[in-house]
């Protein structure tokens, strides 16, 4: 028996059920392989499953969801976190309406071209959707990879290696099946810390397995530390008591998302003279005690909140909120963490 035979015939007793999957052998739809990969883009499978779910009771197919407000999708995109990836498949699926009549293109070439859609997810589509001879290769891919060909160069310098030594195993038929059976092997049995190998259809061919080393693998390249940036946010009411919000450019970081107006985030924070001399109004602007620490991939962040109350409020441009409706907007989570901060010390 081959090793992709005995993956396959593993994932028919074990695979995991999920919502967006078909039965094994059967091609899977391919919004619901689209939709449910990017939602698991840097997120559990238990996040994305009640988001999934209510996707597709809002917008059960993709023409549905391309004639959705933006915001509406961005909205319901909240706790996900990574907002690009909420606007590129609102374009993705806009762009599949009117380019390929609401279908998605089989080829992996073709799906490459569609915004939001990397080489991961093409291949994922290709494969699970469509049953192409491909391989998609995430984190848990390669470290199934790794261990059972003893690959100990470090990641991501491997990356290409563990590609190819996971594609050269694709069976000519069911590779959606037999990239969904890695996918559960990996998240499932040969998980980053005591892997269950005597639970393992690839148990008895496993190279790091026989050598007793598959705790050291996969071996990756030390992380460089994230530097910090620092902000001010600024805290802007007016007589009504409502709260100045405004929409993030569409492009960058949290693009399109709804924000409370802030300096540019930086490194070493500029004297408060010149950041308040930036700031949506000249009121007396009043630094709040303490801080609002977030995590983003590449950086970590820390604002500082300044209050100050505007006596011209038609003069500025932007959204006037109660707090207490916030909720109707999308606003990213470090804005929601600011707002908590702020009314605890308003309230
Ligand atoms: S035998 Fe163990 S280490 Fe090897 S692939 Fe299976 S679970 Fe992973």
């Amino acid at each position: 028996m081959s090793k992709a035979d005995k993956i396959l015939a593993w994932y028919g007793q074990n695979r995991r059920y999920l919502p967006w999957r078909s039965a094994p052998g059967v091609r899977a739809n391919s919004y619901h392989v689209w939709l449910s990969e990017i939602m698991l883009q840097q997120t559990t499978v238990v996040t994305v499953k009640p988001y999934f779910e209510y996707f597709l009771a809002a917008w059960p197919n993709i023409n549905v969801l391309a004639a959705a407000p933006l915001d509406d999708v961005l909205h319901a995109w909240q706790g996900l976190g990574y907002y690009a990836r909420a606007r590129n498949l609102h374009k993705c699926a806009n762009i599949v309406t009117a380019e390929y009549d609401g279908y998605f293109p089989e080829d992996e070439k073709d799906l490459l071209k569609l915004p939001g859609i990397g080489p991961y997810t093409a291949a994922a589509i290709a494969a699970i959707a469509f049953g192409k001879k491909t391989t998609p290769v995430d984190g848990n891919i390669e470290r199934v990879v790794a261990r059972l060909f003893s690959v100990t160069e470090p990641i991501p310098k491997s990356k290409a290696k563990l590609q190819e030594l996971a594609c050269a195993m694709t069976p000519d038929d069911r590779a959606g099946d037999y990239a969904q059976a890695l996918m559960d092997i990996g998240a499932t049995i040969c998980i980053p810390k005591k892997p269950m190998c005597d639970l393992c259809p690839l148990s008895g061919e496993c190279k790091a397995e026989a050598k007793g080393i598959v705790g050291d693998l996969p071996v990756r390249a030390p992380k460089r530390n994230k530097p910090t940036r620092v902000g001010i946010i600024f805290w802007l009411s007016n007589n009504k008591g409502e709260i100045l919000l405004r929409r993030r450019p569409e492009k960058g970081l949290l693009g399109g998302m709804i924000e409370l107006p802030s300096s540019d985030w930086q490194e070493n924070r500029s004297p408060l003279k010149k950041i308040f001399k930036n700031a949506p109004a000249k009121v007396a602007w009043q630094l709040l005690p303490g801080k609002v620490r977030h995590t983003f991939t590449h950086f970590h962040l820390e604002l500082e909140v300044a209050t100050g109350k505007c006596l011209e409020p038609e003069l500025i441009k932007g959204i006037w909120s109660n707090a207490s409706n916030f909720g109707n907007y999308a606003l990213p989570t470090v804005m929601k963490k600011v707002a908590a901060h702020a009314l605890k010390y308003k309230n």
